[in-house]
C-alpha cells in the first residue's frame, strides 16, 4: 500500500524556551512539503508553550502513562498531554525500555491509555547488539510488538517505530536487506493479527537516520517514515530527511 511518509522528530531530554524559534522554524520548514506528514514530539515542559504559538503543526509527547491519573510522581498522562495540546506520543522508546524498566505489558498500557485520551501514538520496538549478533533480532522485535500492542487498533491513530537500539545515536543504521527482511517480517505480524488494517499502519525506521541517508532507507519496502533523534534538532538538519521523503 502507498502511504504518506511520516517523518517524526524526538528531541529526547533536549530543548528549553530559548529554542522556540527553532522550533516554529521546523513547523515553516515543514509546510513546504505538503506531500509529507511530520511531527516533533518534545520534552512535556515546551509543549503548551509551543502549541499555543504554533497552531497548525502536530507536537507530541515522548511518553504517557498507562493510567489517567493518580499517585505517579513525576509522570504525566495522556489527558495532560491532550491539555497542553500535544496530537500524538511516543511509547516504548528503548531509552525508556532500559533506563525505565518499560516491560511490553507497560507499553500496551500506555499505548491504550495514550489512544482513550485521543492522542496518536507510535509504539517503539528494537533489538540490542548482543540480541542482533546472536540472530535473536526478529524473535525479539516480533515479540516486542506482539506483547506491546493493543488489540483493537488502526492505521488512523497507530505507528509502529522500528529502532534497532544499537543504531540510536551512533551514526550506525543496518544493512538495507536487514532494514527489509524486518520491516517485511512486522508488517506481515501486523497483517496476520489485524487483517487488512495492518496494511494501513505506518512502520517508521528509527536509528541515526540523516540527511544523508535518509533517501536510501525510505525507499525500502515497508519503510513507511523515519523516527528522528538528533538530526531533527534544527530545521536545517530535519529539512533533508522530509525532502527526501
Ligand atoms: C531516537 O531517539 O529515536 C533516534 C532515532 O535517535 P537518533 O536519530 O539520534 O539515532
Amino acid at each position: 500500500m502507498l502511504m504518506r511518509k511520516y517523518i517524526v522528530g524526538n528531541w529526547k531530554m533536549n530543548g528549553t524556551s530559548r529554542d522556540l524559534p527553532e522550533i516554529a522554524a521546523i513547523a515553516d520548514m515543514a509546510a513546504h512539503y505538503p506531500t509529507v506528514d511530520s511531527a516533533l514530539c518534545l520534552p512535556a515542559s515546551l509543549i503548551s508553550r509551543v502549541t499555543a504559538q504554533i497552531l497548525d503543526y502536530p507536537i507530541g509527547g515522548q511518553d504517557c502513562h498507562g493510567h489517567v491519573s493518580g499517585a505517579h510522581t513525576g509522570c504525566i498522562s495522556g489527558e495532560m498531554l491532550v491539555d497542553a495540546g500535544a496530537k500524538l506520543t511516543l511509547v516504548g522508546h528503548s531509552e525508556r525500555r532500559s533506563a525505565q524498566h518499560e516491560s511490553d505489558a507497560d507499553i500496551r498500557a500506555k499505548a491504550i491509555a495514550a489512544h482513550k485520551a485521543g492522542l496518536k501514538v507510535i509504539v517503539c520496538v528494537g533489538e540490542t547488539l548482543d540480541e542482533r549478533d546472536a540472530g535473536r533480532a526478529l524473535d525479539i522485535v516480533l515479540g516486542q510488538l506482539a506483547q506491546s500492542l493493543p488489540d483493537d487498533m488502526s492505521g488512523d491513530w497507530l505507528s509502529i517505530a522500528y529502532e534497532p537500539v544499537w543504531a540510536i545515536g551512533t551514526g550506525r543504521i543496518p544493512d538495507e536487506t536487514d532494514v527489509s527482511e524486518m520491516h517485511g517480517a512486522i508488517r506481515s505480524q501486523l497483517m496476520a493479527r489485524f487483517g487488512p488494517t495492518g496494511a494501513a499502519i505506518h512502520i517508521l525506521y528509527g536509528g541515526s537516520m540523516n540527511g544523508e541517508n535518509a533517501a536510501m532507507l525510505l525507499a525500502i519496502p515497508n519503510v513507511d517514515g523515519g523516527l528522528i533523534g538528533g538530526a531533527s534538532l534544527g530545521a536545517s538538519k530535519f529539512e533533508p530527511i522530509i525532502a527526501a521523503a
